[in-house]
């Protein structure tokens, strides 16, 4: 009977393995994790991996074999802040840093209901088409409209609105729950209500300044670009969406909008520069993903600041190409780097050291 049992165990376990995952995931940017001979060097290296939650020699394992379904369910990519410390100590160049990255990029696409993320994230000449499809919807509405700039800074005013609101309600809400599910109900993970509702300070303490990542070794300065970065760009959109900064006279609104964007621009000016110096481990393995957010990013800084200019100088009416630039890269933002892209990662990591927390508790 018990042999009955370990052989259905087995044959359950192997049911499990998907013998294509390994290359599969290299489509996400994986190094050569096969190389990896167990060793543990980078588990223990890692001032994030515990003994309750040990990573990432287990994902690695986990990778090799093709236990899909297992990484699914896992929230351990999501625990790593890729510091890089494991991939400098790996003694068999298997990059267990960049697995992890890839990792996130893979569980990004496993939890999005559309399968977009995993298209765009697998085949850049896909994501340019759609950057350029765009673009050029942009220009079509402008000039549907005979290039009148009322109108179309009207548009863009509603379009922030309701693409925020789009893309929540049905692309990342839904994404969230697939989340739930693939890491909480469908391991049969126990949670009670009342652990759900005490719990909910965890998702936005790490929304709002990602701690977790002070406990990485040497990476002070790097939270705190992150931090200052998260708190100007929702101040941005509030500023942008809320205070309508593009048509306000308040003189507070004003200045909040330039000086968030400032901030915006300067910190993204610094990660695009460390990612063309590779000087930090974490700057080394740049997917195309990585760069679409930063210059996207940089850019939505910039042509913020330089269309409230333009308004405070007067002279936007003649240089309306201004504000279609500006609303070129913020559709292309809203409606591909956000729901889709590396925006998501974000919220997704959020919830992640939410339903960690749960988890956590339920072993207590
Ligand atoms: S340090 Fe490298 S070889 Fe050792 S377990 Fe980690 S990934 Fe594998
Ligand atoms: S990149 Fe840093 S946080 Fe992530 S697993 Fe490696 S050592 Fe840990």
């Amino acid at each position: 009977m018990k042999h009955i049992i370990i052989t259905k165990l087995k044959i359950r376990k192997m049911a499990r393995i998907n013998s294509e995952f390994a290359a599969e995931l290299k489509k996400y940017g994986a190094g050569d994790f096969n190389s990896c001979f167990n060793c543990g060097n980078c588990t223990a290296t890692c001032s994030l991996s515990t003994e309750d939650n040990s990573f990432p020699r287990e994902m690695v394992r986990c990778s090799a074999l093709g236990l899909e379904e297992d990484i699914s369910a896992s929230l351990k990519p999501w625990l790593c802040y890729y510091c890089g410390e494991c991939t400098t100590h790996c003694p068999r160049t298997a990059n267990p840093g960049e697995l992890m990255m890839s990792l996130r990029r893979w569980l990004m696409a496993k939890y999005d209901w559309t399968g977009l993320s995993g298209i765009l994230y697998k085949y850049m000449s896909i994501t340019i088409i759609a950057m350029l499809l765009i673009a050029a919807g942009v220009v079509w509405f402008a000039v549907y409209n005979s290039f009148n700039l009322e109108k179309i800074m009207n548009f863009g005013h509603m379009f922030e609105m309701f693409s925020i609101a789009g893309v929540f309600a049905i692309i990342l809400v839904p994404n969230i729950i697939r989340m739930w599910y693939f890491t909480i109900i469908k391991p049969g993970r126990k949670v009670s209500f009342m652990k759900y509702v005490t719990s909910l300070g965890e998702f936005f303490i790490h929304m709002f300044t990602q701690k977790r990542a002070l406990g990485c070794d040497d990476n002070q300065t790097r939270w705190f670009e992150h931090f200052i970065l998260v708190i100007g760009y929702l101040t941005l959109l509030f500023t942008t969406v809320f205070m309508d900064w593009f048509g306000s006279d308040s003189m507070f609104v004003i200045a909040l909008g330039y000086v968030v964007s400032t901030i915006i621009f300067v910190v993204t000016f610094d990660f695009v520069l460390g990612r063309i110096k590779k000087s930090k481990e974490v700057s080394k393995n740049s997917q195309p993903s990585d760069w679409f957010f930063v210059i996207w990013l940089l850019l939505m800084g910039f042509s913020a600041f330089a269309v409230r200019t333009f308004i405070d100088l007067d002279i936007l009416e003649n240089n309306k190409w201004l504000y279609l630039v500006h609303l070129i890269v913020l559709a292309q933002w809203a409606l591909l780097i956000v729901p889709f892209g590396k925006w998501s990662h974000f919220l997704y990591r959020s919830f992640a050291m939410y339903f960690a927390k749960l988890i956590t508790i339920e072993k207590r």
